[in-house]
């Protein structure tokens, strides 16, 4: 690894020795060759080492054939598919892990990440900084509740844990080698890669862009699974929801025990009979629904736990260009 940094500034002199490009794809045939072309054409323009790696999740389209395709007609281009899908993010870690590249940029196969700005964030990683991420200044193509909903997780989860998530992110981000190497470290099931990258730590920066529309095809999420996203990552980042659930119980009893206070008082005092069943069918409801919610949160811990107890591997390799992989796995 040729790493000529200058000790002043920490600043790198020359730009990286290799680059790989992870691209984790599912149902993505009309956008493959596109994003490869778009991409190539950018990374040649940087050194003659790079790569493609493109992780087929268990599509159920053309995506495998066509990556097959690309990876005989293009020495550059590998691909990985899973024996089925496994998820976004199982999928974008076995790219990075199986990246070679001095540095590695993790992208969607959408093209809603325009892989131009790989350029500017060689120049930022240039300038000393271990992981560029692409902050989205502006998002073709998405509605006002999914931008501002996105908006409200980052603020929820930064609240929540420690270090804080930069807003407005996606998974579209340069990462150095020994930013990786420290990701890799990281073997847990339940995960949220960019949690993880933002993490491990080293130096960190932003660059803004406009977000495009997706190319071909429609978006894998929606709104189900994106709030499991969602939970997935606060529970994996914080433990603030088991505080929380200590503290409500906590004013909840306190409550509980002065509205007693109260009712004795005024049945010794005023002589006022204890009034109706509204009072207690709403203490009842209130408690019950406290109840569950809190249950809940404990419950997507104890999931967790027994996820994490199984040990299973994030992903199982069916194909790959890369027979060192097969080896491996
Ligand atoms: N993806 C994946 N496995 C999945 C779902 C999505 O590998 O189970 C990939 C998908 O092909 C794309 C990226 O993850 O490259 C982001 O997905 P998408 O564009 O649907 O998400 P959005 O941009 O709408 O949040
Ligand atoms: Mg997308």
């Amino acid at each position: 690894m040729s790493e000529y940094l200058n000790r002043n500034n920490g600043s790198r002199l020359s730009g990286p020795e290799s680059v790989s490009v992870v691209v984790p794809c599912y149902n993505e045939s009309g956008n493959i060759q596109s994003l490869c072309e778009r991409t190539l054409a950018i990374l040649k323009t940087i050194t003659d080492k790079y790569e493609i790696i493109l992780v087929n999740d268990g599509s159920s389209d053309s995506t495998l054939d066509t990556m097959i395709l690309m990876s005989e007609s293009e020495k550059n281009i590998e691909f990985i598919s899973f024996s089925r899908n496994f998820g976004h993010e199982a999928a974008s870690t076995a790219g990075l892990e199986a990246s070679t590249g001095e540095v590695t940029v993790l992208i969607d196969a959408d093209l809603q990440d325009p892989p131009e700005l790989i350029r500017d964030m060689i120049e930022k990683w240039k300038e000393g900084n271990d992981i560029v991420y692409a902050v989205r200044k502006s998002r073709e193509g998405e509605s006002i509740y999914k931008k501002l909903t996105s908006h409200a997780f980052y603020k929820v989860i930064n609240s929540l844990s420690k270090p804080p998530l930069p807003v407005d992110t996606g998974d579209y981000r340069l990462i150095d080698r020994k930013a990786l190497d420290a990701f890799k470290k990281c073997r847990e099931v339940c995960r949220f890669v960019r949690g993880l990258s933002t993490w491990v730590g080293f130096k960190q920066t932003g660059i803004l862009y406009d977000r495009e529309k997706r190319h071909k095809g429609k978006s894998k999420y929606n709104y189900i699974k994106l709030s499991v996203l969602a939970i997935e990552a606060i529970s994996s980042f914080s433990l603030a929801p088991l505080r929380f659930s200590l503290i409500l119980g906590g004013i909840g009893i306190v409550f509980a025990l002065l509205l007693a206070i109260v009712i004795i008082l005024q049945k010794l005092f005023i002589g006022n009979p204890v009034q109706g069943y509204v009072l207690l069918m709403l203490t009842v409801l209130f408690m019950g629904s406290m109840n569950i919610l809190l249950l809940g949160f404990v419950a997507e811990y104890v999931g967790k736990i027994f996820l994490e107890t199984q040990k299973r591997p994030l992903y199982i390799v069916e194909k790959t260009s890369k027979s060192s992989l097969i080896q491996d796995k």
